[in-house]
C-alpha cells in the first residue's frame, strides 16, 4: 500500500524515541550513575527493549561510559573529540564503542557493582540474538521490504544520535559549567535529554539534566511520573 512507508516509518522513529528514553533512564542515570532506581519490572521492559532494537550489552555500556567520565577527553577516554577529531566520533562512535566494550578489563573493572542474572546469561549477553529477534518483528508488523529497511533506519539513527552525544556534546554547544562537555538544547529534545552533556558532566548523578527554564529534559517528566507511581526511587541531591 502506498502509505507502508510512513507506517514504516513512524514505527521506527516511535522505536529510536522509546530507545533513547531506556537508554538515558535505565543504563545512564540508573545503571551508570545511581541517579534513580527502577522497579525490576520497568527496568526489565528497557532492557528488553534496548536487547530488541540495539543489542546492547547494559554491562558493556556502563563500563565503556564510566571509563569516559573516569579520563573525560583525557588518555583513556574511549571516543572522545578532542583526542581523536570530531569526525571521527561523528561517523566513528560505534567503533570506538564496540572496541572499548569487547574489552573484558574495562567490563569488570568498571562493573564491579554489577551482577550478572540468569537473562543476562540466557539472552541479554547475546546482543546479536537480540538484534536478530527484532529484524523478525519488524519484518512481521512490517514485512519483509518495510520491516528490513525500518529496523534499518532506526539502528542507524540511535547510531547516529549516540555519536553526536558523545562527539558534538565534547565539542558543540554552550557550557553552563567549567567542564569538557557542551550543552545541545535541541538534541537533548530528541535524545531524551541526553544533549544536556555539560550539565550531566557537572551533576553526574543527578536524575535530571536540565539547570535553566530554556533547557528541556524531556526523561524528566516521565521519571517524576514513574517516582510518583512508586516505580522509580530518586537518590536524594548530594
Ligand atoms: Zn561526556
Ligand atoms: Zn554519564
Amino acid at each position: 500500500m502506498h502509505t507502508d512507508w510512513l507506517r514504516a516509518l513512524l514505527v521506527a522513529v516511535a522505536v529510536v524515541q522509546l530507545s533513547s528514553f531506556c537508554t538515558t533512564i535505565y543504563l545512564h542515570r540508573c545503571l551508570a550513575h545511581r541517579a534513580l532506581t527502577l522497579n525490576p519490572l520497568v527496568a526489565f521492559f528497557m532492557r528488553l527493549h534496548l536487547w530488541l532494537a540495539t543489542g546492547m550489552v547494559p554491562r558493556e555500556w556502563v563500563a565503556v561510559h564510566r571509563k569516559h567520565h573516569h579520563f573525560t577527553d583525557r588518555e583513556g577516554d574511549p571516543h572522545s573529540p578532542i583526542l581523536k577529531g570530531l569526525w571521527k566520533i561523528l561517523l566513528g562512535n560505534a567503533f570506538y564503542y564496540a572496541r572499548e566494550a569487547a574489552n573484558p578489563e574495562t567490563v569488570s573493572r568498571y562493573t564491579k557493582d554489577m551482577e550478572d542474572d540468569w537473562f543476562d546469561r540466557a539472552l541479554f549477553h547475546r546482543g546479536l540474538l537480540g538484534l536478530g529477534v527484532g529484524i523478525v518483528l519488524f519484518v512481521l508488523l512490517l514485512g519483509p521490504w518495510w520491516g528490513g529497511l525500518g529496523f534499518a533506519f532506526q539502528a542507524v539513527t540511535y547510531i547516529f544520535l549516540s555519536a553526536v552525544i558523545n562527539g558534538a556534546g565534547h565539542a558543540i554547544g554552550y557550557k553552563n559549567y567549567d567542564n569538557e562537555a557542551t550543552n545541545m538544547r535541541l538534541v537533548a529534545w530528541i535524545t531524551a535529554g541526553e544533549g544536556l552533556h555539560n550539565n550531566h558532566h557537572a551533576f553526574p548523578s543527578s536524575p535530571k539534566l536540565s539547570v535553566k527554564w530554556s533547557e528541556i529534559d524531556p526523561a524528566w517528566p516521565l521519571i517524576r511520573v514513574l517516582a510518583g507511581l512508586r516505580l522509580a526511587g530518586l537518590r536524594p541531591p548530594s
